[in-house]
């Protein structure tokens, strides 16, 4: 099956088992052997000319394991892919609990400080 999107980030990222290829509004194709026919890809796709049509090929035990080998592969690729946008929220986090503690401290220096100052002053007068 092939097909011509317009707009085919997201598409592409709708399945599960990397059985779509293509580039951004460039053709895409579906590598058949790959393809489980979830249907997933049929409602992502941005100008709904995605069917699941019957094919020869018999999936086999082989095939299922493959493609639970490919799903987690894609999983983990997903997830190192997101690391770096969540790294350096996970440091202005902490970051901003340092400053916290840092604003914390100085406040309750301030205040012990004022606190002595009016004992010295009611002491004094
Ligand atoms: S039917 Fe499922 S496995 Fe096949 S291309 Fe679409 S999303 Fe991928």
């Amino acid at each position: 099956m092939r097909v011509l999107l317009p707009e085919n980030i997201v598409f592409e990222r709708e399945c599960p088992l990397d059985a779509l290829i293509g580039a951004s509004k460039r053709m895409h194709s579906v590598l058949p052997l790959l393809c489980s026919g979830c249907g997933l890809c049929i409602p992502a796709c941005p100008v709904d000319c995605m069917k699941l049509v019957p094919t020869a090929h018999v999936w086999t035990n082989r095939d299922a394991d493959d493609a639970r080998t490919r799903y987690h592969a894609r999983l983990q690729r997903l997830l190192k892919q997101s690391l770096p946008r969540t790294l350096p929220m996970a440091k202005q986090d902490e970051t901003h609990k340092r400053r916290q503690a840092v604003q914390e401290a100085l406040s309750k220096a301030r205040a012990r400080r004022l606190q002595w100052a009016q004992q010295r002053g009611e002491k004094n007068g």
